[in-house]
């Protein structure tokens, strides 16, 4: 850990109300690819390629297999210290929100209850016809009025559910300190929690394997696992 982390432990303790922010990386240990870097390719698909409404209007088959394909991985996955970590820090504060931009479930399976899925769940599906969702169900993914479902998840170039963005907003505007864990922070307008946190005054503090765009911001800046640093500074 660099410098500031002693700094940055004494801010944890300290704090009343604490908002996270995690992005893939907070799920990288657990064995589920992000989607930049290593692993995030798919039969030679990039996800901005499949993570799209034209992608699915164009090939529901194709899309439809590679979200089974990382249904099973998440299922196969359990969460990491990170994870562990973070739901022990939730039982401590009077006010605490963990905004996810994951898809994946590791969060509710490690113990964490104020939960926010801005992106999504990819347990989720919704009907295309007449909105119904279902949690995942094994088999074609048909409605029950016939309609063809999709992924519950947000894909590029659609908007965040709104109630969902402006509780994570909440959050980290009345938060006393902002963890920000394993996101590359270039994804909008979920990277914008971070600045906002800063603004309205929050400690902001940052763990990432790298520099992101905000690691300038921030106030600190740990650069390591989220698995390793998380049960540390906590
Ligand atoms: P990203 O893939 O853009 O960036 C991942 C970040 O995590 C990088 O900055 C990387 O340096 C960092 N990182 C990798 N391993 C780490 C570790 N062990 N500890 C700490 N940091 C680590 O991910 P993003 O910022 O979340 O944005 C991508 C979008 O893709 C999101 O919107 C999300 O919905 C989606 N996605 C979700 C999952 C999931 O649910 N697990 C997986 C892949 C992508
Ligand atoms: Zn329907």
């Amino acid at each position: 850990m660099t410098g500031c982390a002693t700094a940055a432990k004494g801010w944890l303790r300290a704090a009343k109300s604490v908002a996270v922010l995690t992005g893939a990386g907070a799920s990288a240990e657990s064995g589920i690819p992000t989607f930049r870097g290593a692993g995030g390719l798919w039969r030679n698909y990039k996800p901005e390629d499949l993570a799209t409404p034209g992608a699915f209007a164009r090939d529901p088959k194709l899309v439809w297999e590679w979200y089974d394909w990382r249904r099973e991985i998440v299922a196969k996955a359990q969460p990491n210290a990170g994870h562990y970590a973070l739901a022990k820090l939730e039982q401590h504060k009077a006010a605490f929100t963990l905004a996810t931009q994951n898809v994946d479930d590791l969060h509710e399976r490690a113990g964490s209850k104020n939960i926010i899925h801005l992106h999504g769940e990819i347990f989720v599906e919704r009907c295309l016809k007449c909105a119904k969702e279902y949690r995942h169900r094994k088999g074609p993914h048909v409605c029950e009025c016939g309609g063809i479902t999709r992924p519950g998840v947000v894909w590029f170039g659609e908007g965040l559910p709104e109630a969902a963005l402006k509780r994570a907003m909440d959050a980290m505007c009345s938060c006393d300190v902002a963890l920000i864990v394993g996101t590359s922070a270039v994804v909008y307008p979920a990277a914008s929690l971070i600045p906002l946190a800063k603004r309205c005054g929050a400690k902001v503090i940052e763990v990432n394997l790298e520099e992101t765009p905000m690691s300038g911001i921030v106030d600190c800046s740990l650069k390591g696992k989220g698995g390793e640093i998380l049960p540390t500074l906590l």
